[in-house]
């Protein structure tokens, strides 16, 4: 059967003047379509060096990558940029929206760059599915961190992607707004996007129904759980 995300004996090797880092040495798994997966692990584990390879935007030392059954590992950088623009989403602790723009902009920035056209109607649907077409034309210092957040799942959506990574997503936002975001998840998990949400929060990752855990680059423990629902 063809897995969504099949990663196997992944290593990442920084080089640092005469040190070299293992910040990913040796990691296998997969990840079925659909599936919603926390990462966990202290700081320094590895765990966004993980997310930026399973997101095209890095590429491992050694080992396999396979996104939908294409070994994606040693493809160039303007073939994993197509990968990553047509299949993942991305969304950050720091929400990463650019300043001067409005809401409805922002979202609208990786249609320019896949250049399908349709831009502005393509993000004000992704606003609405978040909850914000009524604030397409705020800036982001205009908008609470919940709603920045909202609009940075708004601009990962907007390519339909069949993934969503997320690191640290709630990490900058308070519990309760951290659960509006959760909540949202959980209606993308309904409609069958992957979900892999790197956190710290016990909260957010009993919510998944897989937690994996890294340690000095390896994974420690990979269990499914029974997800709490909000
Ligand atoms: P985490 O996200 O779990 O905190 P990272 O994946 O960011 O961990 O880092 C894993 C290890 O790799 C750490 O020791 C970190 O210092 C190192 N590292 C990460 N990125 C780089 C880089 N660009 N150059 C050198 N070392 C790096
Ligand atoms: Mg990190």
């Amino acid at each position: 059967m063809s897995h969504a995300i099949e990663v196997r004996n992944l290593t990442k090797i920084y080089a640092m003047g005469g040190e070299t880092v293992h910040a990913l040495d040796g990691v296998t798994f997969s990840i079925e379509p659909g599936e919603m997966v926390a990462i966990i692990g202290s700081s320094g584990s590895g765990k966004s060096t993980l997310m930026n390879i399973i997101g095209c935007l890095d590429r491992p030392t050694s080992g396999e990558y396979h996104l939908d059954g294409q070994d994606v590992s040693r493809f160039s950088g303007n073939a994993l940029a197509r990968v990553r623009n047509r299949n993942i989403g991305f969304v950050f602790q720091n929400f990463n929206l650019l300043p001067r723009m409005s809401a409805l902009e922002n979202v609208e920035v990786p249609i320019l760059y896949s250049g399908t056209g349709g831009a502005a109607k393509l993000a004000r649907a992704a606003l609405e599915r978040v909850g914000l077409a009524d604030r397409a034309g705020h800036e982001p210092n205009q908008l609470s961190g919940g709603q920045r957040q909202r609009v940075a799942i708004a601009r990962a959506l907007v390519n339909n992607p069949t993934i969503l990574l997320a690191d640290e997503p709630t990490g900058n936002l308070d519990t309760r707004t951290g659960r509006e975001i959760m909540k949202l998840f959980h209606e993308l998990h309904a409609e069958k996007v992957t979900l892999i949400i790197v956190t710290h929060d016990t909260e957010v990752a009993e919510q998944c129904s897989r937690n994996i855990v890294l340690r000095d680059g390896k994974i420690i423990e990979d269990k499914q759980i029974q997800a709490q629902m909000p």
